[in-house]
């Protein structure tokens, strides 16, 4: 296919890719993103069954920084985003304690992916499209994918996938930006759900409203009631647990089985008071190989939030800036802005 002048291709159509591919739209340039994945999402993804709709990855925003809550609010407007969650706790040795600070959070609605399908929505995506390698044609790219289809010509690709990923797409053409990939670190986390036929008991010490609490287990650091939700009707009792990125780590070649037992059981231990659970009636977990970012990794704090080479290729994502879809919001927006000669303070 021959491409007008100035095409950008993103690779990554997560929360990265999709904030660089709105500023390049807004300005004007033409773009068109490639995920590997079913839809957009990413680490926002969700699961939907037959039962229930469950976030496995990313189960909250929280905003610190301006520019992003400028845009959170046109989200909200929208009507992809809802304030959530409201009554968050904390596991201490003198049991469950409300946790009260002054960020904001919110969550997608009716399901994380909400945001990054809201997103999405005008502009070009290939799903299903995993690109295996870069080919360089004179002064353009081209994108070799998974069958051999071959997209392009483009005179700008900004890779937006975790940067181990990303380390073998560029290791061939820049070596200076194979060695930033390589000094982020993503380390692995599971996901675990439950659904429960039955809604939970009361647990002592804690009020019924409960939404989220974060635990300080060794193999447990958060669990989510994911039934409570905004936009979830009337889908019964649900839990998505998230593990230690630790204890992931240990337990990444084990079945998602095991993984769902182990996590609901580091639950039931860290409730408060004497409790049983009722039976679980479904369980699975979910593997996140590249999950978080460690971006001080190379022991150096990063003052640029993405990546930009003279030969044509960019790097954005959470990898870049931090741990959260803020950073990895505000990482693909600076690109975005620095391919547009826009400006915007990081
Ligand atoms: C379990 C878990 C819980 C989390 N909880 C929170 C939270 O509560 N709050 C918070 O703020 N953050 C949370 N995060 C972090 C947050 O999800 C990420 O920081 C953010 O989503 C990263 O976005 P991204 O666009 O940089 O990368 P990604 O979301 O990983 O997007 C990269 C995209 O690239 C695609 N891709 C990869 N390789 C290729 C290829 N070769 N070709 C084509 N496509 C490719 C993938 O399919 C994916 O869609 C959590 C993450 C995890 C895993």
């Amino acid at each position: 296919m021959t491409q007008p002048q100035n095409h950008t291709a993103i690779i990554g159509a997560g929360i990265a890719g999709l904030a660089c591919a709105r500023s390049l739209a807004a300005a004007g340039r033409p773009v068109t993103l490639f995920d590997k994945g079913r839809g957009p999402g990413g680490r926002l993804s969700s699961r939907h069954l037959p039962q229930a709709t469950l976030d496995l990855g990313a189960q909250f925003l929280s905003v610190r920084d301006a520019t992003f809550a400028a845009a959170v609010e046109e989200w909200l407007e929208a009507g992809c985003l809802a304030e959530w969650p409201t009554s968050l706790w904390s596991a201490t040795d003198d049991g469950w304690q409300r946790h009260r600070d002054d960020l904001r959070r919110l969550c997608g609605t009716p399901c994380m992916s909400a945001l990054t399908r809201h997103l999405a929505t005008g502009l070009e995506l290939h799903a299903r499209t995993r690109i295996e390698r870069l080919e360089r044609d004179s002064r353009e790219w081209w994108l070799v994918d998974a069958k051999g289809g071959r997209h392009g010509p483009f005179t700008q690709v900004v890779i937006a996938i975790p940067s181990a990923q990303a380390r073998a797409l560029v290791a061939p053409h820049d070596t200076a930006l194979a060695a930033a990939c390589a000094a982020v670190i993503q380390r692995p986390c599971w996901t675990a759900w439950v659904l429960f036929d039955a809604p939970l008991p009361t647990l002592p010490g804690v009020d019924d409203d409960w939404q989220a609490v974060r635990l300080h287990a060794p193999a447990l650091r958060f669990a989510v009631r994911n039934h409570l939700k905004s936009g979830r009707g009337d889908q019964g009792e649900g839990l998505t647990l998230l593990a230690n990125l630790e204890w992931s780590k240990a337990r990444l070649e084990d079945g998602p089985e095991t993984i769902a037992e182990a996590l609901f059981n580091a639950f039931q231990r860290g409730l408060p008071g004497d409790i049983t659970l009722p039976e679980p009636s479904a369980m699975g977990a979910h593997r996140w190989r590249y999950a978080q970012p460690d971006v001080f990794a190379s022991g150096e704090a990063v003052n640029v939030d993405y990546r930009l080479a003279r030969n044509g290729l960019a790097l954005c994502g959470d990898g870049w800036r931090g741990p959260r879809i803020e950073d990895a919001w505000l990482s693909g927006h600076h690109l975005g802005d620095a391919l547009t000669g826009g400006s915007s303070a990081t």
